[in-house]
């Protein structure tokens, strides 16, 4: 996959895609991230992108041109055109679900805003989807295309050694991971479960997912109704969300 980023601060970027994992995966070739400076494509030779608002009201807006602009020269130099998103607290919020669709295209482009914004017309003529990493507000879209970048990263062949592996983790298959533990056996008087260390693969594995269901009960009973859950599993996280609303009444 190649990730390329719109935006007014490149090195920003850079710094923190150059690093772990998502560093390691980019020198070994796994993923290729191209960061790119908006201003190169300013159209003055003050390299200003951004202007102020009609209809008046505080606050500059990033222009149309040089956005299209770098846009169109990304469309050149990979001979596609790349799935192009703007990070936005106006779009709809990233989710695991959201990601394994996004990891199907081959070249996705992340476009940074600033200021106020971006100018509507290069959104209407250019932008395929409009992402936010929640319901609060930024001061710009180097922080959320970060996220989206690195969460994407993961996903893709060759980022994650095996085990790194994302396939068991939160959020993957509807619910939260279970509990897990390392070295030392008791920490300060406390022991990590038996099944634990009994080497029977299967009682860890029942184990383990009972533990998720119990998690993702406990701490986001909201996920409970669209996980892929049999009926005595959907009993126990029926049986946690009664308990601690009985535990904690409104
Ligand atoms: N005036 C805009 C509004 O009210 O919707 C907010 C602009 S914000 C100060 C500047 C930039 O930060 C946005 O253009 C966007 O790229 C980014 N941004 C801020 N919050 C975000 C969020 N929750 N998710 C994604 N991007 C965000």
């Amino acid at each position: 996959m190649r990730i390329d980023i719109i935006t007014l601060f490149p090195e920003m970027c850079e710094a923190v895609l150059s690093e772990s994992i998502i560093g390691r995966a980019r020198r070994a070739g796994a993923l290729d991230i191209c960061c790119h400076q908006l201003r190169d494509f300013a159209l003055d030779k003050h390299r200003r992108v951004d202007d102020s608002t009609y209809g008046g009201g505080m606050g500059m807006l990033m222009m149309a041109e040089p956005i299209a602009l770098c846009y169109e020269s990304i469309c050149e130099q990979t001979d596609t055109k790349p799935h192009f998103i703007y990070l936005s607290p106006k779009g709809k919020t990233l989710t695991q679900k959201k990601l394994k669709e996004l990891s199907s295209y081959d070249n996705i482009c992340l476009l940074c805003g600033h200021y106020e914004g971006v100018d509507q017309r290069v959104l209407d003529r250019y932008v395929d989807e409009e992402i936010s990493i929640g319901d609060y507000v930024l001061t710009g879209g180097e922080l959320p295309a970060l996220v989206l970048t690195d969460s994407l990263a993961r996903l893709q062949p060759g980022v994650l050694s095996d085990d790194e592996c994302f396939e068991l983790e939160s959020h993957y298959d509807g619910l939260l991971e279970y509990p897990q533990y390392t070295k030392p056996q008791t920490w300060r008087g406390e022991e990590i479960p038996e099944v634990l260390f009994s080497g029977h693969h299967e009682n860890i594995r029942k184990w383990r997912r009972e533990q998720s269901i119990v998690e993702t009960a406990k701490k986001r009973p909201d996920m409970i109704a669209a996980a892929d859950l049999n009926s005595e599993e959907r009993q126990l996280a029926e049986k946690i969300i009664t308990e601690q609303s009985d535990n904690n009444p409104r």
